[in-house]
């Protein structure tokens, strides 16, 4: 397929794009987490390609995108628990999933009577979504497995003949996908954690509970831990060390010369302040220790620039504030592989 590229995202090349849209088309453009692949998402067919081009499997539903919230009700039936997180949060990083009208196709949830929703604050995006007057479907622009799209680099290297448009919008301002919260059942519950944390979100439903899967991801006790699970993976199988400084550092330096002697080059992920860790070849720092904001921004891009390693390790971050989502992010690009030290 050819690609058409647009570096100046402006009201023409827009138009353009949103038509893409309408006709049934693909087209990668950036929001405030992480790139996007968008398409029409009252169309089966367009949605469909969604799956083909990432190459995901079809039981796991779309997340559609809105200009507005008050386009949310032509779609789905909000509670009053969405007008309430979307006083505080939307446009911006939330996606929430509620009752879906019969108008989204099955494709699109794939098979569920929910609908997850995202208002996205990028100026880009929201143009975009207005112009196409349709919902946008759009999951992050990432072949599947793979760490989601921060940069344009990262949407060209994925995404470049397998879809119509690719829209340039520099980096990603977050850097990891949005917040999801089911406002479906009685509680409000988190599915997964992003830019708006669950210390925001207690402030406006205090006793929204965190998903049995977030849970146990954070608490690193997944039912069945393994390869099966990696998400946001590099190439290289990761393992994540659990231990204090002075451990971690012997134990990666040591590891490191074992595997040399094999011939085997080691990546190693850490932060600013590891020192002994960043004096090895394939170390790259995630940035200062205490900024999860930094260090989320930089997570997918770090992943996928190791590029010829046979194995990397990388240290558990902090679980409070966006450190849970970096945290929940690499739990999975390990595919929950904890070494304690
Ligand atoms: P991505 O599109 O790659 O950002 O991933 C979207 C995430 O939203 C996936 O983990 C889906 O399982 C989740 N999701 C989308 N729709 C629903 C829904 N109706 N109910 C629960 N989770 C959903
Ligand atoms: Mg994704």
């Amino acid at each position: 397929m050819n690609t058409r590229m647009i570096y100046e995202p402006d009201e023409e090349s827009l138009k353009y794009a949103a038509k893409v849209i309408r006709d049934g088309g693909l087209v990668v453009f950036p929001t405030e987490t992480v790139y996007g692949l968008g398409a029409d998402a009252l169309s089966s067919d367009a949605a469909e390609k969604i799956y083909k081009a990432k190459g995901r499997p079809s039981d796991n539903p779309l997340i559609i995108t809105l200009p507005s919230v008050a386009d949310v009700e032509k779609y789905a039936y909000p509670p009053k628990s969405f007008y309430k997180l979307s006083e505080k949060f939307l446009p911006g990083p939330l996606t929430c999933v509620v009752r879906k009208k019969s108008i989204i196709p099955d494709t699109v949830s794939a098979g569920l009577p929910t609908v997850a929703v995202r208002v996205p604050s990028n100026p880009i995006a929201q143009k975009l979504c207005a112009l196409s007057g349709v919902p946008v479907a759009a999951p992050s622009a990432n072949l599947s497995g793979k760490p989601s799209v921060t940069s344009l680099k990262s949407a060209i290297e994925d995404m470049y003949g397998r879809v119509d448009v690719i829209i340039d919008g520099g980096e990603s301002e977050i850097g990891l996908e949005s917040t999801i919260v089911s406002l479906d059942g009685d509680k409000a519950v988190l599915l997964r954690p992003g830019g708006i944390t669950i210390e925001m979100l207690k402030e406006v439903i205090p006793d929204i509970e965190i998903g049995s899967s977030v849970k146990e991801e954070f608490i690193g006790r997944p039912s069945a831990p393994g390869m099966k699970y990696r998400h946001y993976a590099p190439d290289a199988p990761v393992y994540l060390l659990d231990g204090s400084d002075a451990s971690v550092y012997e134990w990666i330096t040591a590891k490191a010369e074992e595997l040399a002697a094999e011939g085997k080059k080691v990546g190693v992920l850490c932060c600013d302040e590891d020192t002994p860790l960043l004096a090895l070849p394939g170390s790259v720092s995630l940035g200062p220790r205490g900024d999860d904001g930094v260090q989320a921004h930089r997570l997918f891009e770090c992943l996928r620039s190791f590029k010829e390693v046979d194995v990397i390790y990388g240290r558990l971050p902090e679980d409070s504030g966006l450190g849970l989502a970096v945290l929940n992010r690499l739990l999975k690009a390990a595919g929950f592989q904890i070494i304690k030290l």
